[in-house]
Formats: structure tokens, C-alpha cells, sequence
């Protein structure tokens, strides 16, 4: 995700889920040397960020904590993929807003190396291939902002951002720059297409200090570290959890286990594909959160080329083609590594539609974009990878997002545990910092908390 923050001090005045400097502060808190066995056991269901956050604090704290994790690795939407010299991060890319963020100090401890990718250094081309001044850019951007805004004060919980949108400024919906922003910044940013995101919640999250950064050597070294020395389960698919008993019983393909508390960090997508069965069902108000808010996609594509054949110090390329979320914002990875590599990107209900594209169909269409801007006698590229996250059965999506209908009281209910032994973790209950990594990582100690206070 691109995080561009539009919209500054517009929570609105909703009820904020945990407040967070207690949860900055467990962050901060040592590791005890001497561990004592408390007795009790936790089960927790996925190994993405949130997952491995509450499983290290109340590991820490004495627990027996078993995590389970139907993927043949941890991370979840933290992977990485290295095949073309270029680490290639299929899910998160950037630590948003790196002052004071959680993530920032653990991805030191990683290993990992950070660039800043300064938003501002783009250069945007129309349909036809010229370049919008930096001065109409500029211009436009100042006036995007300021409409969403508008949008923002004219919404409601029932309607869509498109439909708002399109009332307060019908000249635009058609406007190429208009839908190159609409896409690659707002649907970039908030995963869900316009025609389904909320007038009102769009925005509405809260964000840290100081220049976006992009890790450069691969995401999945935080997750890999924050793992080490952790009971982990991999390849074990979660179907069932009987919470109705004094312990909870979680079933998988294979086996039953019990724990007297689980925290169930699968994504949104996951739980809204009922794949896994409660029993009792969940209550009604956590059911209806998890129907009235959405899981966005957003997908990416890597192409590699022998020699490059754009500025090489250009941080990112937009295009404005007819189609909105089509190819239209490329980051250059060569402004971090000498392999000659762009990475674009399929937003909103397009991001979709590229799933059941073939490779070359991708490749074509992305090529026409570049031929466009760089003329014909560009060289074809040696490599593409991408991915398919709608698809992905262990997600079903990118990152969740409010749609018209979702109501401050299922940002609530999202987070709220059941009977004090069924916790829920994961971005989609992070009210503050939904669809990021820090969001994840600050609710799995959100819940980890939660359980030792009992
Ligand atoms: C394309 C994309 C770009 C992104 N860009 C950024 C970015 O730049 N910066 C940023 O901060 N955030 C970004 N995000 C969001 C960020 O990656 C997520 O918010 C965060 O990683 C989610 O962590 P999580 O622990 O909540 O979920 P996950 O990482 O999805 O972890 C959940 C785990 O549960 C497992 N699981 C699922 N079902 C079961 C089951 N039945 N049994 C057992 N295990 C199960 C999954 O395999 C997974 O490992 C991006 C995400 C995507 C997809």
C-alpha cells in the first residue's frame, strides 16, 4: 500500500478501540530473562505479523503458546520472493510513516534495509503519452485533496465514496488525471475500490510520523525474526472452534487441540469465508461487522528487462489510461537495486479482473502502457511475476477496508473478544491503523495484553 495521508485529524470524534501508548509501550518492554510457566495455554490461528506479535509477548509472559499457520511459512501477507535478483514483496512493501512506528525497530533487528521513496518525485503521463507538467500535477493534486475532503463532509455511512463523489463533482468522473488519482492514490491506499468504499470511513485511520520507507531486501525477514523461538505449527489449516466448553477446542485437518484461550488472527477475507466453523455461531454484532465491512484487492506485477529504458532516478511513473486501477502507477526499483525492475500495480475492481488473466495478457497490456510513454522500439522483459490476492486462499483479498453500511460500532465489534476466551487479532480490527502492518502487529499485542490482564 501507498499510504498518502489526505485527510489529517478526521477520526471524527469515534471511539478509538485501545489506546496506544500502552501497546507503544508493551512494544518497548524487554524480554523477561527468566520466563516462569504460568500454566496456561493459548492457541492462536495464523502466523502473519498480528499473530506472531501476541504469541512472543505472552510467550514472554509465561504462556504455552501454540500457533497454528495453514501456509508452509510465517508471515502471511508479509512474503517475499527473490527469483529475479530483486526482492519482490507480494504484500507489504513500506513502513508507513516510519517515526515511532512499531515496525521500524523490529525491522532494524531484522536486518532489513530501508529507502525512502519520496511520493512527490513522479512523473505522470496522459493516454497519449505526454507528461502533465509538475505544475498541473501539482494543481490537481491540491484539488483532489481538498475534494476529499468534501467528500468526507458531505458523506454518509450508507453511501459509496463514487457516489458522493460523482454528485459533488460530475466534471471529473471522466477526467484521466482524476481517475489516475482516484486509483493509484486513494484505492492504493485504502485497498477498496470507490464505487464500494465508504463516503464517511475512508480516511478516517490514524498514521505516525516522518517520509514513507520501503524495505529493500524483503519484508518477510521481520516476521522470519519476530518467529524465532516460537512453537509454530506450519501446514495446519484451522476448520473448527468449540469455544461452548470451559476450554476451547480448535480442530484442524489432522487433529483437536484445546487451550484455555485462542486469538484468531486469520484475515477478514477468511473469516467472511466461513471456512472456519464456531460453534456456538459468533455473536450477532461481530457477524454483522464482519458482513458490513470489506476485504479491497490490490495486486501487484514485477517486470524485469536486460537494460533499463526509463530515468533511472525516477522514483514512480503514473499513466492515466481509460481504465481505472489498470496499470497506471509504477514504482522503479532501480532507484534501490541494480536489477532493472519496475513494479506496477491493479487496483480496486480491476485488480480483480487481472486474476484470470494469463501472464502474457498481463505483460501485453502493461507493455502498451510503457510503448505508449517510451516508444515502440522498447526492449520485451526477460521476467514477470505477480500476484492473484483475491484468490489467495489463506486471505481472500489485500486489506480490509469501510464500505458504505459499515458503522463505528463494527470497528468495535471486529476487535471485541467472545466470553473472555475467543480474542480477534489482525489489520481488520486495528481502528486506528487498518490494512497496514503496524496495525496487525499493534493488535496481536492488543490481544496478548487483553489475555494477561485476565
Ligand atoms: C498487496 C499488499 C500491499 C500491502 N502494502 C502494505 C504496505 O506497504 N505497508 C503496510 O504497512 N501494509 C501493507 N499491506 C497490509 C499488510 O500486509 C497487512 O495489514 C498485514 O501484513 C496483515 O497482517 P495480519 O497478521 O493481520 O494478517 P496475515 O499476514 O494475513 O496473517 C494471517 C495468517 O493467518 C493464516 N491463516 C489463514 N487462514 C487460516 C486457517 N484457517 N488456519 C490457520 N491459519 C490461517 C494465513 O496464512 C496468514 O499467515 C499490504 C498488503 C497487501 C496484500
Amino acid at each position: 500500500m501507498l499510504r498518502r495521508k489526505f485527510l489529517k485529524n478526521s477520526l471524527t470524534g469515534l471511539p478509538i478501540v485501545l489506546a496506544t501508548p500502552s501497546l507503544l509501550a508493551s512494544c518497548q518492554k524487554q524480554e523477561e530473562d527468566i520466563v516462569t510457566p504460568n500454566g496456561k495455554k493459548v492457541i492462536i490461528i495464523g502466523a502473519g505479523i498480528a499473530g506472531l506479535a501476541a504469541a512472543k509477548r505472552l510467550t514472554e509472559k509465561g504462556f504455552t503458546v501454540n500457533l497454528i499457520e495453514s501456509q508452509e511459512k510465517v508471515g502471511g501477507r508479509l512474503r517475499t520472493s527473490t527469483h529475479w535478483g530483486v526482492a519482490f514483496d507480494e504484500g507489504a512493501s513500506w513502513i508507513h510513516g516510519p517515526q515511532g512506528n512499531p515496525i521500524t525497530p523490529l525491522a532494524t533487528q531484522a536486518g532489513a534495509n530501508t529507502y525512502l521513496t519520496a511520493d512527490d518525485n513522479v512523473k505522470v503521463f496522459a493516454a497519449n503519452g505526454t507528461a502533465y507538467t509538475d505544475a498541473a500535477l501539482t494543481a490537481a493534486e491540491n484539488q483532489f485533496d481538498a475534494a476529499l475532503q468534501a467528500v468526507v463532509n458531505a458523506g454518509s455511512t450508507t453511501q459509496s465514496f463514487e457516489t458522493v463523489f460523482n454528485n459533488l463533482y460530475p466534471s471529473q468522473t471522466n477526467n484521466p488525471l482524476w481517475r489516475y488519482m482516484l486509483s493509484a492514490y486513494l484505492e492504493f491506499n485504502t485497498g477498496g475500490d470507490i464505487s464500494r468504499l465508504s463516503s464517511k470511513f475512508f480516511d478516517d485511520d490514524e498514521q505516525f510520523n516522518g517520509d514513507d520507507v520501503i524495505i529493500t531486501n524483503g519484508y518477510d525477514k521481520v516476521a522470519n525474526t519476530l518467529a524465532t523461538g516460537l512453537a509454530i505449527q506450519l501446514n495446519t489449516k484451522v476448520t473448527g472452534i468449540n469455544y461452548s466448553g470451559s476450554q476451547v477446542v480448535v480442530t484442524t485437518a489432522t487433529s483437536t487441540l484445546q487451550a484455555d484461550y485462542v486469538v484468531v488472527t486469520v484475515p477478514l477475507g477468511v473469516l467472511k469465508s466461513n471456512s472456519i466453523q464456531f460453534s456456538p455461531t459468533l455473536p450477532a454484532s461481530k457477524i454483522a461487522a464482519i458482513n458490513n465491512t470489506q476485504m479491497g484487492n490490490v495486486n501487484k506485477f514485477l517486470l524485469v528487462w536486460n537494460t533499463a529504458f526509463w530515468d533511472t532516478n525516477l522514483q514512480y511513473l503514473g499513466y492515466t489510461p481509460n481504465q481505472k486501477g489498470k496499470f497506471n502507477y509504477f514504482l522503479n526499483m532501480r532507484t534501490f537495486s541494480p536489477v532493472n525492475a519496475l513494479m506496477t500495480f491493479a487496483f480496486g475492481n480491476y485488480a480483480t479482473s487481472t486474476e484470470t488473466m494469463t501472464d502474457d495478457a498481463i505483460t501485453t497490456e502493461i507493455m502498451n502502457h510503457l510503448k505508449t510513454i517510451y516508444g515502440n522500439a522498447i526492449p520485451n522483459p526477460i521476467g514477470m511475476v505477480r500476484t492473484r490476492w483475491a484468490q489467495n486462499p489463506h486471505s481472500f483479498g489485500a486489506y480490509s477496508f469501510a464500505t458504505n453500511g459499515t458503522t463505528t460500532a463494527d470497528f468495535d465489534a471486529l476487535a471485541t473478544d467472545v466470553n473472555k476466551k475467543l480474542f480477534f487479532a489482525g489489520e481488520h480490527t486495528s481502528r486506528m491503523y487498518r490494512g497496514t502492518v503496524h496495525g496487525a502487529y499493534l493488535s496481536g499485542l492488543r490481544e496478548a495484553e487483553k489475555i494477561i490482564q485476565l
